[in-house]
């Protein structure tokens, strides 16, 4: 039997796994539900004796199995030590030295954000793009940096936090971060409801947005319509999109963006937002960037998660 290899992908409420032939071939995937109670002391218990289980029910060993990658919401450093996932109730705690003795097999972790673009790098939007940077706009936004098919994790596992790079100086809301003038406050699904409602209070103009409820895809449906409130929301995101997307471009150089997360449903007309703001603030030698839609999906998580294993 071929080696197999296990990626873990820990949500708020749900935890996803797969178990992946080596070469990135999907065996079989499942969910757990996420425990929190307790500050989550019983989710990487739980996430171990799925993990054991599975390896019976297939009829393999512990020495089939190359290891287990963990994908965790929050900054993970190169030892595995998560500083604070709010989410799942964990203050400071390292992943590998907790999940490795009760899996008895080598464990590596990331932060899930970095992990999904290396799925995406792997057999995704970026498949074989060793230079890339993968954008994710869901509730937040979130980021992965990938240079010369190696993630940036940083020094302290805060490497590729595109969200929160500054992109607007004149900002009286706060991020959840705490700062202002964040991007994710703009590009993210969340913030693309904040700005439609920004510019509805502005005057009367018509719009299919003052009918129903307001959301990103309802943004982006009235866009694709015609709608020219929404499309001067549609600018605004571009806007603060394509300009934070170039301060990356100017530092990595990468050769495609990745886009994913639930505002990327809207398709490559999003696209056409933001690449004239990004071919206008992007320095000039970094201009040559193609912008691609992830294909992974939700499961980019379990897929980088197996690669961080494979990696080394
Ligand atoms: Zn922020």
């Amino acid at each position: 039997m071929s080696k197999i290899v296990f990626g873990v992908d820990i949500g708020g409420t749900t935890v996803k796994m797969g178990v992946f032939q080596a070469d990135g071939t999907l065996i079989e995937n499942w969910e757990i539900p996420t425990r929190k109670e307790e500050f989550g002391r019983y989710i990487l218990v739980d996430v171990a004796d799925s993990i054991l289980t599975k390896i019976d029910e297939l009829g393999y060993n512990k020495e089939d199995v190359i290891g287990v990658g963990v994908g965790a919401p929050g900054p993970v450093d190169a030892s595995g030590t998560i500083n604070k996932a709010v989410n799942l109730g964990w203050d400071r705690i390292n992943i590998v030295e907790i999940l490795s003795p009760l899996v008895q097999l080598p464990v590596k972790a990331g932060n899930d954000a970095n992990v999904a673009a290396l799925g995406e790098m792997w057999k995704g939007g970026g498949q074989g793009v060793p230079n890339m940077v993968a954008v994710t706009l869901g509730t937040g936004v979130g980021g992965g940096v990938i240079v010369e098919g190696k993630l940036v994790a940083g020094f302290a596992g805060g490497g590729g936090e595109i969200g929160h790079i500054r992109v607007e100086e004149n900002e009286t809301d706060f991020c959840g971060c705490g700062n202002q003038g964040c991007l994710e406050q703009y590009a993210s699904a969340t913030g693309i409801v904040r700005l439609a409602k920004k510019r509805l209070a502005c005057d009367e103009a018509a719009s299919m947005l003052r009918e129903g409820e307001l959301s990103a895809k309802s943004v982006w449906d009235a866009v694709k319509a015609g709608d020219t409130v929404a499309m001067e929301v549609a600018e605004k995101f571009g806007y603060y999109l394509g300009k934070g997307l170039a301060s990356v471009a100017s530092v990595v150089n990468p050769e495609v963006f990745v886009v994913g997360g639930g505002v990327s449903k809207a398709g490559d007309i999003i696209f056409e937002y933001v690449r004239p703001y990004f071919d206008k603030y992007v320095f000039e030698g970094c201009k040559d960037v193609k912008f691609a839609l992830a294909k992974l999906g939700n499961d980019a998580g379990i897929y980088g998660a197996a690669k961080l294993v494979i990696e080394e």
